[in-house]
């Protein structure tokens, strides 16, 4: 019964054009003595053909663009960037790491360095992590030298490939400094204290809650909602916000975020 079905499938066009061009012959023949039938039953069989020809096509059109979309998705799958990044410590200091998990080799051409205090700093770089490999990039070392206790800062990485090139996601990381200016420890996010003034009067309104944030702009558009909430209670000065001291005890308690690998 199956295979009934299958032929069946396969073969419905090729039948139904096989059974019509017998019945038309059949048709034909029966009136082949009246000219004026013939001609009129000939001109219903040839629209009827002709109908079935523009469905065929309009199918075998359909039936391509789905095949070509699929083909087109799996291409620019295959062929996407796909990185991961992250900064370590290394020898007592800090470096870049990129790994490329995608099916492409691409290159890094930028590493992208910004400061709390705005500044940025550009790297030109000209290195290709192959696919399935990682390469790692140094940072300057004005990030540790001379800095007390700790720094934060956000790391993006431009990318190109053969068919494309694009940024990285901004990301930000907190580097432990020793009093010799090495890297002690590397964290991912801003680990910092972030004091928020109060916009109506001025006066300092509290430390602002640092946890889960990506990067500056995140923290930035953060520090604008405390400071909105800080006016707005002026001059009690309370926020969603606002890092409390049990909540700075706890964090401490828990050594604060997560330590990027050696
Ligand atoms: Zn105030």
């Amino acid at each position: 019964m199956k295979k009934v079905r299958a032929f069946l499938d396969k073969h419905v066009p090729t039948l139904v054009v096989l059974a019509l061009v017998i019945l038309a012959l059949a048709f034909l023949q029966h009136y082949w003595s009246d000219p004026a039938k013939a001609q009129t039953i000939g001109a219903l069989f040839s629209f009827i053909a002709s109908a079935i020809l523009v469905g065929v096509t309009w199918e075998y059109v359909r039936i391509n663009q789905k095949s070509f979309s699929l083909q087109q998705a799996q291409w620019e799958q295959q062929n996407r960037v796909v990185l991961r990044f992250g900064v370590r410590r290394y020898r007592g200091r800090a470096q870049v790491w990129v790994a490329n998990i995608g099916r492409i080799d691409f290159l890094i051409s930028e590493l992208r360095v910004r400061l709390k205090n705005g500044e940025k700093i550009v790297k030109n770089e000209r290195r290709i992590v192959g696919s399935g490999s990682r390469r790692t990039f140094s940072l300057p070392d004005k990030l540790w030298s001379n800095i007390p206790l700790l720094s934060t800062f956000d790391v993006q990485l431009r990318y190109e490939s053969q068919h494309e090139s694009g940024h990285s996601a901004v990301r930000a990381f907190t580097i432990f400094i020793a009093t010799n200016s090495e890297v002690l420890k590397v964290l991912r996010g801003i680990e910092d204290i972030w004091p928020v003034n109060c916009p109506k009067c001025g006066h300092f309104g509290g430390g602002m809650v640092t946890e889960s944030l990506d990067n500056f702009d995140d923290a930035l558009e953060r520090e604008l909602v405390m400071k909105s909430e800080l006016q707005a209670t002026c001059p009690e000065h309370s926020s969603q916000w606002s890092e409390s001291v049990e909540h700075l005890r706890e964090r401490r308690k828990n050594g604060q975020g997560t330590v990027q690998e050696d």
